[in-house]
């Protein structure tokens, strides 16, 4: 796309300021508010709107689009590829706004929401009818609908209940050239044609998601939940294998190493744990008293053979809260190493996470670097976490070989890059080592014919451009978007 004078963007700016009013800003300190995400690249957008409805989301689409701007959506901004960096600058356009529960239908366990609403909040919201939103990413206390459609997030539960995806029923959603298209049980009168599966994981790079409606399930009973330790990650990783060999239903199989644990229970209790474990697993198991208690007890004779150490089962509510408060803080545990930190969430099939796991370990002694490993194992998803120094380019450099060896062993074992994370700009260098050219050149060509001026989210997915890492030096993440020279400000 030819970007646009910058005569041409400040008159695009004058007509959004006078068309939305305060939900439209050009000031340094909004533009820089909307610089970054979880991933901590800084690009600098030219401008941020907070559209309240789907006529802003249209007039900014039209408008940036005349004007040859990009167009960049954004959720809460807690992505680890970089999707809703705005590494073009453009107009960034933020939910906020948009983010009421329209409709609960509860007999037919569907809910509508704007894109805004807060993952936590909708699953709390439908709590007191006996439904629940299954797809439970950890940031699911921050992370929106919009940014969970458009990553097709994962979480812990995974395993036995798929991801957004699978969740998706309607859409409605604005192009780039500012045309709204309603699909699935939106689409009235309903017809055959669902694009929901298309534009779901699509990163915001083919539409703008403005109304999502979303499949409700009922509300489990019961929940046995178990943490088992193991003296090695391998034994944990061989007892991932082996209960998803032998059918057990669990909902919920995460895996922990060594260190990783260690840096969580410091964080949730304030001590390093008094016996030494390589390898754990949170296993849960949901549905009736009765199965899963039934459920609890073959786990427990599993994953004792394969090794477990230590098998316990929370008694209560408070003892599972007080399980799981381990797995969640890992995320801010790990920050708090202070070590710069990349993380990738390779997929690889279950059987071969004992074999994902040895290879990580190779990488690790051949480099030099320490890696840690945590993640939703019963789904094949593993996070991948290159601790460094910050400022140290030798580091930097062999990080960079340790990706591309951990990215390649993911593919040649029947993987993927990304198990929940997207492409967005961390991982596009890599993706034609998982697509063939054909598939890549249909992504490419899917792109053209729904945004041929590259309007929406460019620079993202398809794009030659190297991880934003590599270019800066040893872990100071700022860059500037756009050419303004404002951007050094960021
Ligand atoms: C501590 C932590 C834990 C995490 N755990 C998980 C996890 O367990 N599972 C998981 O899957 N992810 C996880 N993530 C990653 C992240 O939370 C998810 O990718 C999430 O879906 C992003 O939502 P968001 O609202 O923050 O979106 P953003 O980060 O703001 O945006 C993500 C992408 O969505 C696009 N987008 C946003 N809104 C729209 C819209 N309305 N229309 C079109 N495109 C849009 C953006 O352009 C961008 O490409 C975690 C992140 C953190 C920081």
């Amino acid at each position: 796309m030819m970007r646009p004078s910058s005569q041409k963007a400040r008159a695009a700016a004058r007509s959004l300021r006078r068309a939305l009013g305060s939900a439209f800003s050009d000031r340094i300190e909004d533009r820089i508010c909307y610089s970054f995400d979880a991933t901590d690249f800084r690009f600098l957008p030219d401008a941020v709107a907070w559209p309240r409805g789907v006529p802003d989301v249209v007039e900014l689409v039209r408008t940036a689009g005349a004007a040859g701007l990009p167009v960049v959506p954004r959720g809460a901004g807690t992505g680890y590829t970089g999707g809703s960096v705005p590494v073009e600058g453009g107009i960034v356009l933020s939910f906020e706004r948009m983010a009421r529960i329209l409709a609960v239908d509860a007999r037919n366990r569907v809910a509508v929401v704007e894109p805004g609403v807060v993952n936590d909040d909708l699953r709390n919201a439908v709590a007191s009818l006996g439904l629940t939103y299954p797809p439970d990413p950890a940031s699911l206390k921050v992370s929106t609908i919009g940014g969970n459609v458009a990553e097709s997030a994962g979480g812990p539960k995974t395993v036995l209940h798929g991801t957004t995806r699978d969740y998706v029923v309607g859409l409605e959603f604005v192009l780039a050239d500012g045309s709204i298209v309603l699909t699935g049980v939106l689409a009235a009168p309903r017809r055959g044609w669902d694009g929901a599966p298309l534009f779901t994981g699509s990163e915001g790079t083919l539409a703008i998601v403005t109304k999502v409606a979303l499949r409700l399930t009922e509300r489990p009973r019961s929940f046995a939940t178990l943490w088992a330790e193991f003296p090695s990650l391998e034994q944990a990783a061989s007892a991932v294998a082996a209960i998803t060999a032998a059918g057990l239903p669990v909902g919920v199989l995460e895996i922990l190493d060594g260190e990783t644990y260690a840096c969580a229970h410091e964080y949730v209790r304030g001590c390093r744990p008094e016996r030494a474990c390589e390898g754990a697993l949170l296993i849960e198991l949901e549905g009736t008293g009765e199965s899963v208690a039934d459920g609890a007890s073959r786990v427990a004779a599993l994953v004792s053979a394969e090794g477990a150490r230590g098998v316990r089962e929370a008694s209560d509510e408070e003892e599972r809260e007080e399980i799981w408060a381990i797995r969640r803080s890992v995320s801010p545990a790990l920050a708090r190493l202070g070590a710069a930190k990349i993380n990738e969430d390779i997929a690889v099939p279950r059987s071969a996470i004992p074999a994902y796991v040895r290879t990580m370990r190779e990488v690790s002694a051949n480099l030099r670097l320490p890696i840690l490993a945590f993640g939703h194992a019963g789904d094949g998803n593993l996070h991948v976490n290159i601790m460094l120094e910050k400022g140290s380019p030798a580091e930097f450099e062999r990080a960079r070989k340790a990706v591309g060896r951990l990215f390649e062993a993911a593919v040649s074992m029947g993987g993927a890059l990304s198990g929940e994370h997207g492409i967005g700009i961390t991982k596009a260098e890599h993706l034609a080592s998982e697509l063939s050219p054909v598939a890549l050149d249909l992504t490419a060509r899917v792109k053209r014919a729904l945004d041929p001026e590259d309007t929406l989210n460019p620079g993202k997915i398809l794009t030659t451009t190297p991880n934003p890492w590599w270019s800066l030096s040893c872990g100071e993440r700022s860059e500037s978007g756009g050419d303004d020279s404002e951007a050094a400000a960021c």
